[in-house]
């Protein structure tokens, strides 16, 4: 990691964050089962997976499974003291080696996310932006940009990057998600078929992304599909209706809470913390156990009066 302000300002805050004991009250908090943590990764290296494994065993973490948080939510098994839920997103290749095999290991379970066109074609549209962004192909706007528009508008704008050669595939293809399936720690869920910003979709085509990613799984594995995670953590109440019609029964956002006994009221906005890839090991721990972001959001809102808006939240506003 280099040395810059930024680093040096997230060193000194995750160290703060230990010393003054604020994780081990998190901890205790868990244990104490004020609340369930639900955490997501994307494309962790094996060591950074395993170390947080390793940490969160030390501590004496039970892992729980989608199938467990469902009999929770519906008071079929106690609510849980220091319980912790792993979660991926988007189905990178490199999660068979880095993720599925720490988690056979350790005989914990992992809930990934599959985007299912990515699988098909083995590349997800953001790094194909990144990439002409970088070899400055013109009239390509940048991947923040995109997030915002149309969904037509989105597909319109990356069918006219012209690819130079073939790039490496980025996703899992569909023999390693039917052998990841077989493990009795692996999960699978829908991560919609292209990953689009659900509430800039029209209503036909957000449920096609929702009813096509369960299909094209279900049939890959052999096994019902019932977990589904918003990519980039945006939905709306259009979204929740549409999973509830296709028997979805949990749906996980960004919003970086813990799980308490409220929200699983609502199983399909269950909130969760993110996990930092490349950020240190301290940073990552602070961020599993939930004080990360919430801290962070206060630092931005009291010094650059910027609101961190997750979720259905910024939609609803423009609604
Ligand atoms: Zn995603």
């Amino acid at each position: 990691m280099k040395p810059n302000f930024s680093n040096i300002f997230k060193w000194g805050l995750a160290q703060t964050m230990i010393s003054t004991g604020m994780v081990k009250n998190a901890i205790q908090r868990s244990m104490n089962g004020e609340h369930i943590l639900a955490v997501y990764f994307h494309d962790p290296s094996k060591k950074e997976f395993e170390s947080a494994v390793k940490w969160l065993l030390k501590h004496d973490f039970q892992f729980i499974s989608p199938e467990d948080l469902l009999m929770i939510a519906q008071n079929k098994q106690p609510f849980p003291k220091g319980a912790i839920m792993i979660t991926v997103d988007d189905g990178w290749k490199n999660n068979e080696e880095n993720i599925v095999k720490v988690a056979n290991k350790h005989k914990i379970p992992v809930c990934i996310f599959i985007a299912t066109e990515a699988v098909e074609t083995g590349n997800y549209w953001w790094p194909k932006v990144m990439h002409a962004n970088q070899i400055h192909q013109k009239g390509i706007p940048d991947v923040q940009q995109l997030k915002k528009v149309p969904n037509a508008k989105r597909l319109e704008l990356i069918n006219k990057i012209t690819t130079t050669g073939t790039r490496e595939r980025e996703a899992m293809d569909i023999e390693q998600i039917k052998r990841i399936s077989k493990s009795p720690y692996v999960h699978l869920g829908a991560h919609t078929h292209t990953h689009p910003i659900l509430p800039n979709c029209s209503y036909e085509q957000s449920l096609k992304e929702l009813k096509s990613s369960k299909e094209k799984l279900e049939k890959w594995i052999g096994k019902p599909v019932i977990s589904f995670a918003y990519p980039n953590g945006d939905f709306t109440q259009r979204e929740i209706n549409i999973l509830n019609q296709l028997n979805y029964q949990l749906a996980f956002t960004c919003e970086p809470t813990g799980i308490k006994r409220q929200n699983l009221l609502s199983p399909l906005k269950i909130p969760r913390f993110a996990f930092l890839e490349g950020a240190t090991m301290d940073e990552n721990i602070c961020r599993m156990m939930g004080i990360w972001q919430p801290l962070r959001d206060k630092f931005r809102y009291t010094v650059f009066h910027q609101k961190t808006e997750y979720s259905e939240y910024k939609f609803q506003k423009q609604s």
